[in-house]
């Protein structure tokens, strides 16, 4: 039976690693430095998992054994059926997340691969404001704050790769009894959450920006 058990981000982990690979085997000619970094990509992917059975370890091995494109290619579709998908959300669950927004423009789910998902964002243009839901230790966490196209390209926090950036400001209370004290916490991500959720590679940041703003 096919259990799956690979998150969106680890397969773009996955994906990297191999393009290092691949890479090397074109530009190195040593073949113990070649075995060195084939070695250290499996490690590398071994580690991206909390906990591995010894079947999913199998699955994942071959990398330090694959010689051309084509292999790496076969071995990322070989992996695809094991993709974990983002948990099913129903439209009423994403309301309850923002009561405070009547009438959310959250996108079609029907339209959407959630294998290929890490978090869940769309862009409110009328308003400037960004909902976000991420799965956060078995419950949907709603962020939602104001979002500024920064018209310029640099790090994103959430997949830390060079792309547009926006910025996304959330506000959040501070201390419970006095409900007029508010500060708020910000952050340059990616524009376009498609291409955040495609290079995202580890979700540590983005669960340590959700931690510190929802509060
Ligand atoms: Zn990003």
């Amino acid at each position: 039976m096919t259990t799956p058990f690979i998150r969106n981000h680890q397969y773009n982990f996955i994906k990297k690693q191999s393009n290092q690979v691949l890479h090397a085997l074109r530009t190195v000619s040593d073949q113990r430095v070649l075995d060195t970094v084939r070695y250290r990509a499996a490690i590398s992917i071994m580690e991206a998992f909390d906990d591995l059975t010894e079947y999913q370890e199998r699955l994942l091995e071959p990398i330090s054994t694959l010689a051309t494109a084509y292999d790496f290619e076969r071995y990322a579709a070989s992996l695809e059926p094991y993709l974990e998908p983002y948990p099913p959300i129903t439209p009423k669950q994403i309301q309850k997340l923002f009561p405070k927004t009547k009438k959310l423009k959250a996108p079609d789910l029907k339209t959407l691969d959630f294998r290929y998902i890490t978090y869940l964002s769309w862009i409110d243009i009328a308003s400037n404001r960004l909902f976000l839901i991420y799965p956060f230790e078995g419950q949907f966490v709603g962020l939602e704050g104001r979002i500024t196209p920064t018209n310029k390209k640099g790090y994103c926090l959430f997949c830390n790769r060079q792309q547009e950036l926006a910025f996304f400001s959330v506000m959040t209370k501070i201390g419970s009894t006095s409900p007029d004290h508010y500060s708020s916490v910000g952050q340059y991500i990616c524009l376009e959450n498609h291409v955040c959720n495609q290079n995202m590679t580890n979700t540590e940041a983005l669960e340590k920006f959700i931690l510190s703003a929802r509060k």
